[in-house]
């Protein structure tokens, strides 16, 4: 990263411009934002290194046979969440990926609109900004038109699955399980961290803002990018 921009310091690391891409396996498509690099496996020198040994190392670098080596900053994922970023009013010297989930923006692929006339590939196309950055479908080369959706913005939100923008989530206090849904998270927060939370089980104030859902939980880091984050069609009437 030190390359790429001169200057840069350990913070930068958390910021939402700062996306990082595996050469080792680029083929793939694997982009990371920070921390999934430290759960990246061609980040390991040791082949044979399996996922709980990876989970073991977490953190604790120094120890580990982790590497750089094989990772450079996207430049084209970076650019378009720079774009993401801006269109919040946000500022990407100092957004993070926290900042910029809890703004988290509506994005639609205009390139994407129409994929086919009949069925289910009909309509515009939305996502959250981790699909939009994501490099599977190359959104990040397409046209994208970013929370700028007035008056319709209800209905298209309507069409979006429930959950979505969370993708694999695990407990702060814990790290034990992983959660699919926030409800289930939630049910945990309550049934086991309620000492910490002092949440009065008879008056929860359900639901969360983005902002307080987000100090009780992380995304898995072991999780690609993007995963359990959907992206989907609205047709209007
Ligand atoms: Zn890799
Ligand atoms: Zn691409
Ligand atoms: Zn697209
Ligand atoms: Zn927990």
């Amino acid at each position: 990263m030190q390359k790429s921009r001169p200057g840069a310091t350990a913070s930068d690391l958390q910021l939402a411009t700062t996306i990082f891409e595996c050469t080792k396996c680029s083929s793939s498509g694997t982009l990371m934002y920070y921390p999934q690099m430290f759960y990246h496996e061609c980040c390991f020198e040791d082949d044979g290194i399996n996922s709980a040994r990876l989970m073991e190392s977490r953190y604790n670098l120094t120890s580990s046979s982790w590497s750089a080596k094989s990772l450079v900053l996207s430049e084209s994922s970076s650019r378009v969440a720079k774009a993401i970023v801006q269109a919040c009013s946000l500022d990407p010297a100092t957004t993070s990926i926290r900042d910029l989930d809890i703004a988290n923006p509506l994005i639609e692929c205009e390139t994407c609109k129409d994929a086919s006339r009949s069925g289910l590939y009909s309509g515009r196309l939305f996502m959250r900004w981790l699909s939009a950055i994501n490099d599977t479908r190359h959104h990040h080369t397409h046209t994208l038109s970013i929370n700028n959706f007035e008056g319709e913005r209800q209905q298209i939100l309507a069409c979006e699955p429930a959950g979505n923008i969370f993708g694999r989530l695990r407990c702060v206090y814990c790290h034990k399980k992983q959660f699919n849904y926030v409800v289930n998270l939630l049910n945990h927060l309550r049934f086991n961290h309620s000492n910490i939370l002092r949440w009065d089980p008879d008056e929860c104030t359900f639901p969360l803002s983005l902002a307080e859902l987000w100090t009780h939980c992380y995304r898995d880091p072991t999780v690609k990018m993007a995963f359990g984050q959907q992206v989907f069609r609205y047709k209007p009437m």
